[in-house]
């Protein structure tokens, strides 16, 4: 089965969302394929204080479901489903999706966002589920009372160990470095907090468990000091991995430029990638700002751009 369409939208963050809102008011019925998250990377956040129109602050859950409520009620239609391939090498451009219908779009807007990033230890991918994460927010409940550690100096640890300080009885931060690199509220709170402890200048190098036939978990963290080489293991009941993002590029190798890091090239300022009538917006194009306020103005930009696209170059 195939259908035919204006405006694509593949992905449904804050980027793809705000892209919705956008061409929908210029009359173009985009259709907006969701993923396997929909509403992205702000659904697995807790606090969010920094997105404008929200005085009190708010949740990612809530503010992700207000901007898709927004783009519903202006027309966007939304559609539960995954693309697992594209041809961008004319156009129209032709985007298959997993159940089977391939969508036809005269003009497409990628806003796939990122996906967290895995350290790779040894015992990492045995233990993951079993007690390490990269997502506190989702997982963090299991570990009421008990001891966690997070790795990293971002805002996403910052984050993340003040989440899990509230529901846990330690939480460990490891960093490489001695100074972090999240927002300086954050970093206040958390040197405030009294049950979190940093390790400076320490690596993980291991996740330490038990085994009984099926059922596993984590008893510890092995960690080196880079300073002084030496080593130890902190006892933790679960791991939470907040290193970074890779951009959900994947499905575009081959046919929009990508640099070395794996983003969608674009045009500095307008959104445009290698291919015309593509256009990408948000965290997959984005390797230095990664906010939800600027994802959501980069995809107001590029439904703006994609509108005129079409205007300039009708089917
Ligand atoms: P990030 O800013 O890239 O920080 C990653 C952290 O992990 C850094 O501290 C880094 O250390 C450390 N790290 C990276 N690779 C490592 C490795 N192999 N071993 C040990 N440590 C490693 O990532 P993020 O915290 O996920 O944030 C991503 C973006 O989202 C940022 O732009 C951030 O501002 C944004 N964000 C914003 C909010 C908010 O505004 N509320 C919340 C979450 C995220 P170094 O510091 O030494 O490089």
């Amino acid at each position: 089965m195939s259908e035919h369409v204006k405006a694509l939208i593949i992905g449904s963050g804050p980027a793809g969302y705000t892209a919705g809102i956008y061409l929908s008011r210029a009359e173009l019925k985009p259709l907006l394929i969701e993923g396997i998250q929909p509403g992205g990377q702000l659904t697995i956040t807790n606090e969010v204080e920094n997105f404008p129109g929200y005085p009190d602050g708010s949740t990612g859950p809530v503010i992700m479901e207000d901007i898709r409520q927004q783009a519903l009620r202006v027309g966007t239609e939304m559609r539960a489903a995954t693309v697992t391939k594209v041809d961008f090498s004319s156009r129209p451009f032709h985007c298959q999706l997993d159940n089977g219908t391939e969508i036809i779009a005269d003009t497409v807007v990628v806003a796939t966002g990122a996906n967290a990033r895995w350290l790779g230890m040894p015992s990492e991918q045995k233990y993951r589920g079993y007690g390490v994460s990269t997502c506190a927010t989702c997982d963090g409940n299991f570990f009421r009372k008990k001891t966690t550690v997070v790795i990293g100096g971002g805002d996403t640890a910052l984050e993340d160990a003040l989440y899990l300080s509230t529901l846990c009885n330690k939480v460990y931060i490891v960093h490489r470095r001695d100074e972090f690199r999240g927002t300086k509220s954050l970093q206040t709170q958390v040197l405030k907090a009294e049950n979190i402890e940093v390790l400076w200048d320490t690596v993980p190098v291991d996740i330490m468990g038990e085994q009984q036939g099926f059922i596993k978990k984590v008893t510890g963290l092995q960690v080196r000091n880079v300073k002084t080489n030496e080593e130890q293991t902190i006892a933790v009941d679960g791991v939470f991995e907040a290193i970074g993002v890779t951009p959900a590029s994947e499905l575009f190798k081959g046919q929009l430029e990508l640099n070395e890091q794996g983003y969608i090239v674009t045009t500095p300022g307008n959104g445009h990638t290698s291919v015309e009538g593509v256009f990408a917006a948000g965290d997959v194009q984005d390797p230095h700002y990664r906010q939800a306020i600027v994802a959501a103005a980069s995809g107001a930009i590029a439904g703006i751009e994609a509108s005129r696209f079409l205007m300039e170059h009708p089917l």
